[in-house]
């Protein structure tokens, strides 16, 4: 069942949201080589707390993070831990922030100074993907338009559209109806209303779609062990207008490695 979010629940979600924003970019201030995840997750736990709003993630079904942290092949869910970023590691940090009540939910893949063109390329396609995916989440749209979009656009580099994870209806719930998957037919799918707050969360892989789930029954890795990016934005759809709710200007200007300039 999908919930229709009224303005005041939507001005909840805007908060939660801003919050998160807050959150990305003091963990993208942490980003360089030699850091252990697990120092990114203790600082957006920090944060999120000080400003009074929940980690959702944390104990979300057992996960034990603040963050999910997704190192290179690691597509999403990665526990954050003991590994210590090297210059050639893409990281994915995914975070949720439960605000009075209201959940927001972003990630961002981060590449560090050493990454090959060939992985910014794949970085800078997977954003260009979201926000074509979200220019197609408006009202009287399906949501078929917005998995269409993306993958569309995506398979023409030969990249793979994972399939086992989708993107997501946001609201009391971390996880809401409708689905939003990043593959499907222009036209089909559950209609877009004024009042859905959905993320849209691209999941591009390098080589294959194929998946797997490590034996920790969370990390989902590439079945080919080649990189995979993610980015996502939490979305309203709104009578006039989408709105994007989360934000990676805050986090953008944060990390130190300009890198989405410099690959364009
Ligand atoms: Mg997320
Ligand atoms: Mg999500």
């Amino acid at each position: 069942m999908v919930h229709l979010k009224t303005p005041e629940e939507l001005q909840r979600i805007r908060e939660s949201a801003a919050i998160l924003g807050k959150a990305h970019a003091e963990v993208a201030r942490l980003i360089r080589p030699g850091v252990k995840t697990k120092v990114l997750d203790e600082r957006a736990e920090e944060v999120i707390r000080d400003m009074g709003a929940i980690p959702s993630f944390k104990n979300y079904r057992g996960f034990p993070a603040c963050l999910c942290i997704s190192v290179n092949e690691v597509v999403v869910h990665g526990f954050p831990g003991s590994h210590e970023l090297k210059d050639t590691d893409i990281v994915s940090v995914d975070c949720g922030v439960q605000y009075k009540g209201y959940h927001s939910d972003s990630a961002y893949t981060y590449p560090l100074e050493k990454v090959s063109q060939p992985v910014l390329d794949l970085l800078n396609r997977t954003l260009d993907a979201l926000y074509l995916g979200i220019g197609q989440a408006r009202k009287g749209n399906r949501v078929g338009d917005i998995g269409f979009a993306v993958q569309s656009y995506v398979e023409q580099f030969g990249y793979g559209v994972v399939r086992e994870l989708v993107g997501h209806g946001v609201g009391k719930s971390l996880h809401e109806d409708p689905e939003v998957p990043n593959y499907g037919k222009q036209g089909k799918g559950s209609k877009l209303v004024a009042g859905m707050v959905i993320a849209i969360e691209p999941m591009i892989n390098m080589g294959t779609r194929g998946v797997v789930q490590e034996r920790d029954g969370w990390t989902i890795r590439t079945s080919d062990r080649k990189p995979s990016a993610h980015f996502e934005h939490t979305v309203a759809i709104l009578d006039d207008r989408t709105e994007i709710l989360t934000t990676h200007e805050e986090l953008e200007t944060c990390y130190e490695y300009k890198w989405r300039s410099k690959s364009r």
